[in-house]
């Protein structure tokens, strides 16, 4: 099969489909079938990578030149970026092939991707008995489209669980990586300290390939590490006798519906029957992450969110009266419920006299947060918990109680507060719903979690 015939294939499934998911925000079918015919010269030529002509998509976060970038915002309903981001350059140089950029919650704030000025995601599961479930959030759209088989695989960004807990909720494999990992250059920013770029694909091993593609140093990322790439790929069958694994008990506690307990324990069951050992850790302050989390992502957020101004870019207001009425009236305007909510929390927690109640204080247990996983990495080589306390709620059901719909993170949002790699993996079904295993690895331990998930799969 050629490239422009696969690209042809997935572009037609996505217009027959995606109509009941709506996970695509845009569609670049012109351009998808001039970069694959560009795709079948090369393989032609004999210079393919393993990417040339491969389709995918990219979350609607990454700046794709030429082609409408929104972030999920009415602020970038129309915003065309003039550059890649170095995500998608990589992607491009790589002789990929992107058929579109996919759906996500408002600036990445969300976990169901109902945020979304788009219109929300469905998840394809579930759908079949006539039930409208969330896919996650917030890169819902990539989870969605890869579990629908709209694209093999899509880019995706994780804040505090935005890759793990839609991957869950879909039945996919996501990885977030280590923090500086992925260049974050051209990846909008949501809350800079946590955002980091991964990967979403049915299987560890096209998780692997993906990463490949996008891991590397960025000069032009000043939190990018200059640390060698290796090939993902090439440690996935490693036998994983002897490989210890931690079992934080924090993360098996009341949050956790017995049904989903027993689907992760019997899948640590299997890594035992495959020769790992298996002990109870503990991580004390892993209570704190979702409250840390809650004062650290909007500090940030209503900081990077001060340039949608109504000046440089993005969406203007109407005739304004002046400066002042420019400002207020493109944000009012702009912005939707949560976004707001986030830039109000945010410029509270970093005002003069509650700077050091709350954002100073949220840093401090962040650090002890990363301790915690630095000692338990002492003893255990990966951790692995539940990805989230159940499966995929109906829509609507969380919208109107945003505390609710916060502790959806619970299990996933001490790991980017900690900077360090996670995946989600299948593991079984409850109540016909998919449900994730996390495994959790010390920093740049991505080839140890995706040969972990790889022989599991
Ligand atoms: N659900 C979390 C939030 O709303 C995490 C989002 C993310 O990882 N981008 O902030």
């Amino acid at each position: 099969i050629s490239s422009v015939e696969l690209a042809q294939q997935f572009l037609d499934r996505i217009k027959r489909e995606d109509s009941k998911y709506n996970s695509f925000i845009t569609v670049t079918e012109e351009q998808a079938l001039a970069d694959a015919k560009s795709a079948d010269e090369l393989r032609a030529a004999g210079n393919a990578t393993p990417w040339t002509g491969i389709p995918f998509a990219h979350k609607d976060i990454f700046c794709t030149n030429g082609v409408k970038t929104t972030c999920g915002s009415k602020m970038l309903e129309n915003f065309v970026p003039p550059y890649n981001a170095t995500v998608t350059e990589n992607f491009r140089k790589a002789g990929a092939v992107c058929l579109g950029k996919t759906n996500m919650d408002e600036f990445a704030m969300g976990s169901s991707n109902e945020s979304s000025h788009f219109g929300p995601v469905t998840n394809p599961w579930g759908l079949g008995k006539g039930e409208k479930r969330v896919p996650g959030g917030s890169s819902g759209g990539s989870a969605t489209a890869v579990a629908a088989r709209l694209v093999p695989a899509a880019t995706a960004t994780d804040t505090g669980g935005s890759i793990r807990q839609p991957a869950a909720l879909c039945g996919v494999t996501g990885l977030k990586p280590t923090y500086g990992r992925v260049s974050r250059y051209g990846m909008i920013a949501f809350a800079s300290s946590l955002d980091q770029g991964g990967t979403m694909a049915r299987t560890a091993e096209d998780n692997a390939l993906m990463l490949n593609v996008m891991a590397g140093f960025d000069p032009k990322d000043s939190t990018s590490l200059d640390r060698e790439v290796p090939d993902y790929t090439a440690t996935l069958n490693e036998p994983l006798k002897g490989l210890r694994i931690g079992l934080p008990k924090e993360y098996f506690s009341d949050e956790l519906s017995p049904a989903m307990e027993e689907q992760v324990r019997a899948a640590v069951k299997e890594y035992e029957k495959l020769g790992a050992t298996v002990k109870e850790v503990s991580l004390p302050n892993a209570r704190l992450a979702i409250a840390a989390y809650y004062v650290i992502a909007p500090a940030e957020a209503s900081a990077n969110l001060s340039r949608f101004d109504g000046v440089r870019y993005g969406y203007r207001c109407e005739d304004p009266k002046d400066l002042m009425d420019l400002y207020t009236r493109t944000r009012a305007e702009g912005f939707g419920t949560e976004v707001k909510r986030r830039i109000l929390v945010g410029t509270y927690a970093l005002s003069a006299g509650y700077f050091d109640a709350y954002y100073l204080k949220a840093q401090k247990v962040r650090r002890l947060i990363q301790q915690d996983f630095i000692n338990a990495f002492r003893d255990v080589d990966v951790l692995m918990s539940p990805t989230t306390p159940s499966p995929a709620f109906i829509q609507g059901e969380k919208t109107s109680d945003p505390v609710t719909m916060y502790l959806e993170d619970v299990f996933t949002i001490a790991i980017n507060l900690a900077g360090i790699p996670a995946m989600s993996v299948p593991a079984g079904f409850v109540d016909g719903l998919p449900v994730g295993l996390q495994i959790i690895g010390d920093y740049f331990s991505e080839a140890r979690l995706l040969n972990a998930a790889h022989q599991f799969q």
